[in-house]
Protein backbone atom coordinates (compact mmCIF):
# COMPACT_ATOMS: atom_id res chain seq x y z
CA UNK A 1 0.00 0.00 0.00
CA UNK A 2 1.31 3.22 -0.86
CA UNK A 3 -0.49 4.84 2.45
CA UNK A 4 -2.77 3.32 5.02
CA UNK A 5 -5.06 5.34 7.60
CA UNK A 6 -4.92 2.70 10.46
CA UNK A 7 -7.44 2.96 13.47
CA UNK A 8 -9.37 5.17 12.28
CA UNK A 9 -13.59 4.89 13.62
CA UNK A 10 -14.99 4.59 9.44
CA UNK A 11 -18.47 7.14 9.10
CA UNK A 12 -20.39 5.43 6.50
CA UNK A 13 -24.39 6.25 5.86
CA UNK A 14 -24.69 2.86 6.97
CA UNK A 15 -22.89 2.78 10.18
CA UNK A 16 -19.66 3.84 11.93
CA UNK A 17 -16.93 1.43 12.87
CA UNK A 18 -13.61 0.86 13.63
CA UNK A 19 -11.13 0.11 10.51
CA UNK A 20 -7.94 0.48 8.51
CA UNK A 21 -7.67 2.02 4.72
CA UNK A 22 -5.34 1.26 2.81
CA UNK A 23 -4.51 3.31 -0.20
CA UNK A 24 -3.26 2.55 -3.78
CA UNK A 25 -2.18 5.13 -6.07
CA UNK A 26 -5.51 7.47 -6.11
CA UNK A 27 -8.22 5.31 -5.13
CA UNK A 28 -9.28 2.97 -1.50
CA UNK A 29 -7.60 -0.01 -2.52
CA UNK A 30 -8.69 -2.39 0.89
CA UNK A 31 -10.50 -1.52 3.88
CA UNK A 32 -9.50 -3.91 6.84
CA UNK A 33 -10.37 -5.30 10.20
CA UNK A 34 -6.18 -5.51 10.94
CA UNK A 35 -3.95 -2.58 10.83
CA UNK A 36 -2.17 -2.54 7.42
CA UNK A 37 1.44 -1.80 6.48
CA UNK A 38 2.40 0.95 3.52
CA UNK A 39 4.99 3.34 2.78
CA UNK A 40 3.38 5.71 4.39
CA UNK A 41 1.13 4.89 7.89
CA UNK A 42 -0.92 7.54 9.35
CA UNK A 43 -2.39 6.14 12.84
CA UNK A 44 -5.50 7.62 13.85
CA UNK A 45 -6.49 6.33 16.97
CA UNK A 46 -9.68 7.79 18.91
CA UNK A 47 -10.23 10.00 15.52
CA UNK A 48 -13.12 9.91 12.95
CA UNK A 49 -12.05 9.07 9.16
CA UNK A 50 -14.94 10.42 6.71
CA UNK A 51 -15.45 10.93 2.59
CA UNK A 52 -13.83 14.16 1.83
CA UNK A 53 -16.77 16.64 1.86
CA UNK A 54 -18.37 17.74 -1.11
CA UNK A 55 -19.54 21.11 -1.53
CA UNK A 56 -21.87 21.64 -4.62
CA UNK A 57 -22.81 25.63 -3.99
CA UNK A 58 -19.82 27.72 -4.07
CA UNK A 59 -18.64 30.55 -6.76
CA UNK A 60 -15.18 31.31 -6.57
CA UNK A 61 -14.08 34.17 -8.08
CA UNK A 62 -17.40 35.52 -8.79
CA UNK A 63 -18.15 38.83 -10.70
CA UNK A 64 -21.51 40.23 -8.57
CA UNK A 65 -22.29 43.98 -8.74
CA UNK A 66 -19.57 45.27 -9.77
CA UNK A 67 -16.72 43.31 -7.85
CA UNK A 68 -16.14 39.64 -7.59
CA UNK A 69 -16.06 37.55 -4.67
CA UNK A 70 -12.78 37.24 -2.76
CA UNK A 71 -11.77 33.97 -2.70
CA UNK A 72 -9.99 32.47 -6.35
CA UNK A 73 -10.11 28.95 -6.87
CA UNK A 74 -6.71 28.62 -5.40
CA UNK A 75 -7.40 30.42 -2.01
CA UNK A 76 -11.09 29.18 -1.67
CA UNK A 77 -10.26 25.41 -2.32
CA UNK A 78 -7.13 25.53 -0.14
CA UNK A 79 -9.15 26.99 2.65
CA UNK A 80 -12.02 24.28 1.79
CA UNK A 81 -8.92 21.76 1.90
CA UNK A 82 -8.38 22.51 5.71
CA UNK A 83 -12.34 22.23 6.43
CA UNK A 84 -12.25 18.89 4.87
CA UNK A 85 -13.49 20.21 1.24
CA UNK A 86 -12.23 17.64 -1.17
CA UNK A 87 -14.52 18.74 -4.21
CA UNK A 88 -16.47 21.52 -4.93
CA UNK A 89 -19.04 21.90 -7.54
CA UNK A 90 -19.17 25.85 -9.25
CA UNK A 91 -20.91 27.09 -11.73
CA UNK A 92 -20.46 28.16 -15.68
CA UNK A 93 -23.18 31.08 -15.58
CA UNK A 94 -24.36 31.68 -19.16
CA UNK A 95 -23.72 35.29 -20.01
CA UNK A 96 -26.63 36.68 -21.92
CA UNK A 97 -26.45 36.43 -25.59
CA UNK A 98 -23.69 33.75 -26.00
CA UNK A 99 -23.84 30.60 -25.78
CA UNK A 100 -23.15 27.99 -22.96
CA UNK A 101 -20.58 26.44 -24.26
CA UNK A 102 -18.43 29.78 -24.15
CA UNK A 103 -19.11 29.87 -20.50
CA UNK A 104 -18.51 25.96 -19.40
CA UNK A 105 -14.91 26.69 -20.91
CA UNK A 106 -14.31 29.84 -19.47
CA UNK A 107 -14.84 29.00 -15.95
CA UNK A 108 -12.77 25.57 -16.54
CA UNK A 109 -9.70 27.67 -17.58
CA UNK A 110 -10.51 30.13 -14.54
CA UNK A 111 -10.32 26.74 -12.42
CA UNK A 112 -7.35 24.97 -13.82
CA UNK A 113 -4.45 25.88 -12.84
CA UNK A 114 -5.59 26.73 -9.80
CA UNK A 115 -7.72 24.75 -7.79
CA UNK A 116 -5.66 22.66 -5.11
CA UNK A 117 -9.24 19.38 -4.76
CA UNK A 118 -11.09 18.31 -7.25
CA UNK A 119 -14.24 20.71 -9.30
CA UNK A 120 -17.23 20.13 -11.46
CA UNK A 121 -19.50 22.57 -12.81
CA UNK A 122 -23.18 22.84 -12.66
CA UNK A 123 -24.66 24.69 -16.03
CA UNK A 124 -26.72 27.98 -15.58
CA UNK A 125 -28.96 28.89 -18.13
CA UNK A 126 -30.13 32.54 -18.61
CA UNK A 127 -30.72 33.26 -22.27
CA UNK A 128 -32.39 30.34 -24.31
CA UNK A 129 -32.63 32.18 -27.39
CA UNK A 130 -28.69 31.11 -27.54
CA UNK A 131 -29.51 27.53 -26.59
CA UNK A 132 -30.09 25.54 -29.56
CA UNK A 133 -31.74 22.22 -30.30
CA UNK A 134 -29.23 19.63 -28.68
CA UNK A 135 -27.54 21.63 -26.55
CA UNK A 136 -28.88 19.98 -23.16
CA UNK A 137 -27.76 16.74 -24.12
CA UNK A 138 -24.49 17.79 -25.27
CA UNK A 139 -23.75 19.72 -22.05
CA UNK A 140 -24.95 16.64 -20.09
CA UNK A 141 -22.59 14.39 -22.15
CA UNK A 142 -19.88 17.30 -21.70
CA UNK A 143 -20.46 15.97 -17.51
CA UNK A 144 -22.65 18.76 -16.27
CA UNK A 145 -25.77 16.91 -16.05
CA UNK A 146 -27.04 19.72 -13.54
CA UNK A 147 -28.57 22.79 -14.37
CA UNK A 148 -29.47 26.36 -12.48
CA UNK A 149 -32.08 28.32 -13.10
CA UNK A 150 -32.85 31.53 -11.34
CA UNK A 151 -36.12 32.63 -10.25
CA UNK A 152 -35.27 35.88 -9.49
CA UNK A 153 -32.20 38.29 -10.35
CA UNK A 154 -33.74 39.67 -13.48
CA UNK A 155 -31.88 43.14 -13.51
CA UNK A 156 -28.71 41.36 -12.71
CA UNK A 157 -29.54 39.42 -15.65
CA UNK A 158 -29.74 35.62 -14.60
CA UNK A 159 -33.43 35.19 -14.06
CA UNK A 160 -35.39 32.86 -16.29
CA UNK A 161 -39.15 32.72 -16.99
CA UNK A 162 -41.70 29.73 -15.81
CA UNK A 163 -41.76 28.91 -18.96
CA UNK A 164 -38.11 27.94 -19.56
CA UNK A 165 -38.24 26.78 -16.10
CA UNK A 166 -41.21 23.85 -17.49
CA UNK A 167 -39.34 23.42 -20.84
CA UNK A 168 -36.51 22.88 -19.46
CA UNK A 169 -37.83 20.34 -16.64
CA UNK A 170 -39.47 18.61 -19.64
CA UNK A 171 -36.38 17.83 -21.27
CA UNK A 172 -33.92 16.91 -19.05
CA UNK A 173 -36.90 14.47 -17.46
CA UNK A 174 -36.14 12.43 -21.12
CA UNK A 175 -32.00 12.90 -20.60
CA UNK A 176 -32.05 12.01 -17.10
CA UNK A 177 -31.19 15.45 -16.08
CA UNK A 178 -31.54 17.57 -13.10
CA UNK A 179 -32.34 21.21 -13.17
CA UNK A 180 -31.84 23.11 -9.62
CA UNK A 181 -33.41 26.61 -9.08
CA UNK A 182 -32.63 29.51 -6.68
CA UNK A 183 -36.32 30.58 -5.91
CA UNK A 184 -37.65 33.60 -4.72
CA UNK A 185 -40.84 35.03 -6.21
CA UNK A 186 -39.49 37.88 -8.31
CA UNK A 187 -41.98 40.11 -9.07
CA UNK A 188 -42.97 40.45 -5.24
CA UNK A 189 -39.50 41.00 -4.23
CA UNK A 190 -38.93 43.89 -6.62
CA UNK A 191 -42.12 45.44 -5.87
CA UNK A 192 -40.90 45.31 -1.99
CA UNK A 193 -37.18 46.61 -2.87
CA UNK A 194 -39.02 49.40 -4.91
CA UNK A 195 -41.53 50.65 -1.83
CA UNK A 196 -38.76 50.67 0.76
CA UNK A 197 -36.09 52.75 -1.71
CA UNK A 198 -38.74 55.16 -2.22
CA UNK A 199 -39.44 55.33 1.52
CA UNK A 200 -35.87 56.13 2.31
CA UNK A 201 -35.70 52.71 4.16
CA UNK A 202 -32.50 51.99 2.52
CA UNK A 203 -30.02 49.75 5.70
CA UNK A 204 -29.21 46.42 5.11
CA UNK A 205 -32.26 44.94 7.05
CA UNK A 206 -34.54 46.01 4.17
CA UNK A 207 -32.97 43.38 2.45
CA UNK A 208 -34.21 40.44 4.75
CA UNK A 209 -37.67 42.66 4.82
CA UNK A 210 -37.99 42.96 0.91
CA UNK A 211 -37.67 38.77 0.86
CA UNK A 212 -39.98 37.54 2.98
CA UNK A 213 -40.82 33.47 4.30
CA UNK A 214 -43.57 33.79 1.53
CA UNK A 215 -41.17 35.08 -1.24
CA UNK A 216 -39.29 32.21 -0.95
CA UNK A 217 -41.93 29.58 -0.34
CA UNK A 218 -44.08 30.56 -3.14
CA UNK A 219 -41.54 30.10 -5.75
CA UNK A 220 -40.75 26.61 -4.12
CA UNK A 221 -43.84 25.63 -4.32
CA UNK A 222 -44.53 26.45 -7.96
CA UNK A 223 -41.43 25.39 -8.87
CA UNK A 224 -42.75 21.94 -7.55
CA UNK A 225 -46.10 22.28 -9.73
CA UNK A 226 -44.15 22.63 -12.54
CA UNK A 227 -41.63 20.04 -11.94
CA UNK A 228 -44.41 17.46 -11.08
CA UNK A 229 -46.71 18.62 -14.50
CA UNK A 230 -43.17 18.10 -16.10
CA UNK A 231 -43.12 14.25 -14.42
CA UNK A 232 -38.83 15.83 -13.96
CA UNK A 233 -37.13 16.27 -11.12
CA UNK A 234 -36.22 19.30 -9.04
CA UNK A 235 -32.66 20.34 -6.92
CA UNK A 236 -33.89 23.43 -4.76
CA UNK A 237 -30.62 25.43 -4.02
CA UNK A 238 -30.03 26.88 -0.44
CA UNK A 239 -33.86 26.42 0.67
CA UNK A 240 -33.81 28.85 4.25
CA UNK A 241 -37.45 29.00 4.92
CA UNK A 242 -40.06 26.19 6.95
CA UNK A 243 -41.88 27.34 4.46
CA UNK A 244 -40.09 26.06 1.79
CA UNK A 245 -39.17 22.66 3.91
CA UNK A 246 -43.46 22.47 3.74
CA UNK A 247 -43.37 22.33 0.29
CA UNK A 248 -40.68 20.05 0.13
CA UNK A 249 -42.03 17.37 2.73
CA UNK A 250 -45.66 17.23 0.77
CA UNK A 251 -43.72 16.99 -2.24
CA UNK A 252 -41.82 13.80 -1.34
CA UNK A 253 -44.31 12.89 0.61
CA UNK A 254 -46.45 12.83 -2.88
CA UNK A 255 -43.76 10.77 -4.32
CA UNK A 256 -42.33 14.09 -6.17
CA UNK A 257 -38.52 13.76 -7.24
CA UNK A 258 -37.62 17.45 -5.28
CA UNK A 259 -33.92 17.46 -3.22
CA UNK A 260 -33.39 20.21 -1.23
CA UNK A 261 -30.38 21.85 0.02
CA UNK A 262 -29.63 24.10 2.71
CA UNK A 263 -26.70 26.12 4.08
CA UNK A 264 -25.36 26.38 7.83
CA UNK A 265 -25.83 30.37 7.86
CA UNK A 266 -29.72 28.98 7.20
CA UNK A 267 -29.56 26.76 10.18
CA UNK A 268 -27.17 29.02 12.74
CA UNK A 269 -27.89 32.74 12.27
CA UNK A 270 -31.13 35.20 12.60
CA UNK A 271 -32.09 37.90 11.07
CA UNK A 272 -30.84 39.91 14.52
CA UNK A 273 -27.37 39.96 12.08
CA UNK A 274 -28.83 42.69 10.38
CA UNK A 275 -28.95 44.92 13.34
CA UNK A 276 -25.24 45.99 13.17
CA UNK A 277 -22.82 45.56 10.44
CA UNK A 278 -26.21 44.12 8.55
CA UNK A 279 -24.25 43.63 4.81
CA UNK A 280 -22.06 41.63 6.33
CA UNK A 281 -24.70 38.85 6.61
CA UNK A 282 -26.58 40.30 3.01
CA UNK A 283 -27.25 37.17 0.87
CA UNK A 284 -29.95 35.12 -1.12
CA UNK A 285 -32.20 34.32 0.46
CA UNK A 286 -31.69 35.90 3.32
CA UNK A 287 -31.32 34.81 7.11
CA UNK A 288 -34.45 34.07 8.98
CA UNK A 289 -36.19 33.35 12.01
CA UNK A 290 -34.81 30.98 14.82
CA UNK A 291 -38.25 29.20 14.25
CA UNK A 292 -36.82 28.62 10.54
CA UNK A 293 -33.31 27.68 11.91
CA UNK A 294 -34.92 24.75 13.86
CA UNK A 295 -37.64 23.63 11.35
CA UNK A 296 -34.64 23.56 9.00
CA UNK A 297 -32.73 21.50 11.55
CA UNK A 298 -34.93 18.88 12.10
CA UNK A 299 -35.48 19.05 8.07
CA UNK A 300 -31.57 18.00 7.93
CA UNK A 301 -31.84 15.18 10.74
CA UNK A 302 -34.85 13.53 9.27
CA UNK A 303 -33.58 13.53 5.90
CA UNK A 304 -36.27 15.70 4.35
CA UNK A 305 -33.23 17.85 3.66
CA UNK A 306 -30.83 15.98 1.40
CA UNK A 307 -28.05 18.01 1.19
CA UNK A 308 -25.70 20.79 3.00
CA UNK A 309 -23.76 23.32 1.18
CA UNK A 310 -22.08 26.85 1.59
CA UNK A 311 -23.48 28.48 -0.74
CA UNK A 312 -19.60 30.04 -0.51
CA UNK A 313 -19.56 33.73 -2.06
CA UNK A 314 -17.32 35.64 -0.23
CA UNK A 315 -16.62 39.44 0.19
CA UNK A 316 -14.41 41.56 2.18
CA UNK A 317 -15.62 44.17 4.70
CA UNK A 318 -14.83 46.89 1.71
CA UNK A 319 -16.83 44.99 -0.69
CA UNK A 320 -19.86 44.62 1.63
CA UNK A 321 -19.45 48.52 1.87
CA UNK A 322 -20.17 49.63 -1.67
CA UNK A 323 -23.78 49.34 -1.33
CA UNK A 324 -25.06 52.76 0.04
CA UNK A 325 -28.32 51.45 -0.32
CA UNK A 326 -29.56 47.53 0.65
CA UNK A 327 -30.03 46.33 -2.74
CA UNK A 328 -26.76 47.51 -3.75
CA UNK A 329 -24.88 45.45 -1.37
CA UNK A 330 -23.07 42.39 -2.96
CA UNK A 331 -24.85 39.43 -1.86
CA UNK A 332 -23.42 36.27 -0.45
CA UNK A 333 -21.19 34.87 2.65
CA UNK A 334 -18.08 32.64 3.26
CA UNK A 335 -18.69 29.25 4.32
CA UNK A 336 -16.43 26.90 2.75
CA UNK A 337 -14.14 25.81 5.40
CA UNK A 338 -16.24 25.82 8.66
CA UNK A 339 -19.38 23.53 6.92
CA UNK A 340 -17.82 19.99 8.76
CA UNK A 341 -16.60 21.71 11.89
CA UNK A 342 -19.83 23.61 12.39
CA UNK A 343 -22.38 21.22 11.41
CA UNK A 344 -20.21 18.33 13.10
CA UNK A 345 -20.13 20.40 16.56
CA UNK A 346 -23.95 22.04 16.71
CA UNK A 347 -25.27 18.46 15.05
CA UNK A 348 -24.46 16.07 17.82
CA UNK A 349 -25.76 19.32 19.87
CA UNK A 350 -29.03 18.35 17.97
CA UNK A 351 -29.07 14.72 17.80
CA UNK A 352 -27.56 13.93 14.22
CA UNK A 353 -25.65 10.85 13.87
CA UNK A 354 -22.88 10.56 12.16
CA UNK A 355 -24.29 8.67 9.84
CA UNK A 356 -26.89 11.10 8.29
CA UNK A 357 -23.50 14.04 8.84
CA UNK A 358 -21.59 11.93 5.94
CA UNK A 359 -25.12 11.66 3.86
CA UNK A 360 -25.57 15.36 3.35
CA UNK A 361 -22.00 16.52 3.06
CA UNK A 362 -20.55 13.77 0.92
CA UNK A 363 -22.55 10.71 0.43
CA UNK A 364 -25.86 12.81 -0.96
CA UNK A 365 -23.82 15.22 -3.23
CA UNK A 366 -22.07 12.26 -5.03
CA UNK A 367 -25.08 10.39 -5.64
CA UNK A 368 -27.45 13.12 -6.95
CA UNK A 369 -24.84 14.92 -8.92
CA UNK A 370 -22.96 11.71 -10.69
CA UNK A 371 -20.03 12.58 -9.15
CA UNK A 372 -19.39 8.72 -9.26
CA UNK A 373 -16.23 7.91 -7.82
CA UNK A 374 -16.97 10.19 -4.80
CA UNK A 375 -18.67 10.76 -1.65
CA UNK A 376 -18.08 6.96 -0.06
CA UNK A 377 -15.27 4.91 1.80
CA UNK A 378 -15.77 1.43 -0.49
CA UNK A 379 -12.62 0.10 -2.38
CA UNK A 380 -12.31 1.29 -5.77
CA UNK A 381 -13.63 4.93 -4.78
CA UNK A 382 -11.15 7.67 -4.85
CA UNK A 383 -9.26 8.37 -1.58
CA UNK A 384 -10.52 11.49 -0.60
CA UNK A 385 -10.85 11.41 3.17
CA UNK A 386 -11.18 13.76 6.39
CA UNK A 387 -9.99 12.92 9.13
CA UNK A 388 -11.67 14.45 12.18
CA UNK A 389 -10.70 14.68 15.28
CA UNK A 390 -14.11 14.67 17.53
CA UNK A 391 -11.96 16.09 20.88
CA UNK A 392 -10.44 19.22 19.01
CA UNK A 393 -11.80 22.45 20.26
CA UNK A 394 -11.63 25.80 18.42
CA UNK A 395 -12.79 29.06 18.23
CA UNK A 396 -13.75 29.92 14.89
CA UNK A 397 -12.01 33.28 13.64
CA UNK A 398 -11.31 35.12 10.86
CA UNK A 399 -8.06 35.40 12.06
CA UNK A 400 -7.20 31.56 12.03
CA UNK A 401 -9.10 30.57 9.06
CA UNK A 402 -7.97 30.60 5.62
CA UNK A 403 -10.55 32.25 3.49
CA UNK A 404 -9.75 35.19 2.04
CA UNK A 405 -11.51 37.30 4.18
CA UNK A 406 -11.55 40.33 7.03
CA UNK A 407 -14.58 38.59 8.93
CA UNK A 408 -16.33 35.24 9.52
CA UNK A 409 -19.95 35.34 9.98
CA UNK A 410 -18.89 32.33 12.76
CA UNK A 411 -16.61 34.65 14.42
CA UNK A 412 -16.26 33.57 18.33
CA UNK A 413 -18.17 30.25 17.62
CA UNK A 414 -16.94 27.42 19.79
CA UNK A 415 -16.70 24.22 18.05
CA UNK A 416 -15.76 20.91 19.25
CA UNK A 417 -14.72 18.29 16.92
CA UNK A 418 -12.24 19.92 13.75
CA UNK A 419 -10.84 18.12 10.75
CA UNK A 420 -7.13 17.60 10.85
CA UNK A 421 -5.55 15.86 7.93
CA UNK A 422 -7.27 15.64 4.72
CA UNK A 423 -6.25 13.01 1.82
CA UNK A 424 -7.29 13.94 -2.01
CA UNK A 425 -7.02 11.05 -4.41
CA UNK A 426 -4.71 9.47 -1.96
CA UNK A 427 -2.18 12.53 -1.48
CA UNK A 428 -2.22 14.43 1.93
CA UNK A 429 -2.82 17.44 1.59
CA UNK A 430 -3.61 19.07 5.09
CA UNK A 431 -2.25 17.85 8.20
CA UNK A 432 -1.72 19.26 11.49
CA UNK A 433 -2.66 22.67 9.83
CA UNK A 434 0.00 22.85 7.27
CA UNK A 435 -0.88 22.58 3.89
CA UNK A 436 0.68 20.51 1.79
CA UNK A 437 -1.36 20.43 -1.79
CA UNK A 438 0.23 22.13 -5.30
CA UNK A 439 -1.32 24.56 -6.88
CA UNK A 440 -3.53 23.60 -9.89
CA UNK A 441 -3.51 19.70 -8.25
CA UNK A 442 -7.68 19.13 -8.80
CA UNK A 443 -8.83 18.17 -11.57
CA UNK A 444 -12.27 18.95 -13.72
CA UNK A 445 -14.77 15.90 -12.80
CA UNK A 446 -17.11 15.22 -15.63
CA UNK A 447 -19.90 13.51 -13.87
CA UNK A 448 -22.95 11.11 -14.68
CA UNK A 449 -26.62 11.87 -15.31
CA UNK A 450 -29.43 10.31 -13.61
CA UNK A 451 -27.98 9.45 -9.80
CA UNK A 452 -30.75 10.78 -7.42
ZN1 LIG B 1 -25.26 30.45 -4.95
Amino acid sequence: MDLVVNNGKVVTPQGVFQANIGIEGEKIATISKSPLKGDEVIDVSGKLVMPGVIDPHVHMELPFGGTVSADDFKTGTIAGAFGGVTTIIDFAIQPKGESPFSAIEARKKAAEGKVVVDFALHASLTDMEKVEDGDIRKIIEMGLPSFKLFMTYRKEGLMVDDGTLFALLQETASLKGLVGVHAENAAVLEYLIAKFLREGKTEPKYHALSRPNFVEGECINRAITLTEEANSSLYIFHMSTKEGLEAVKSAKTRGVKVLAETCPHYLMLTDEKYEENGQLYVMSPPLRKREDNEALWQGVVNGWIDVVSTDHCPFRTDQKAMGDTFDKIPNGVPGIETLLPVMFSEGLKRGMPLERLVEVLSYNPARIFGLENKGAIEVGKDADLVILDPREERTLSYETLHMNLDYSIFEGLKVKGYPVTTISRGEVIVDNNEFYGKEGRGRFIERVSGGW
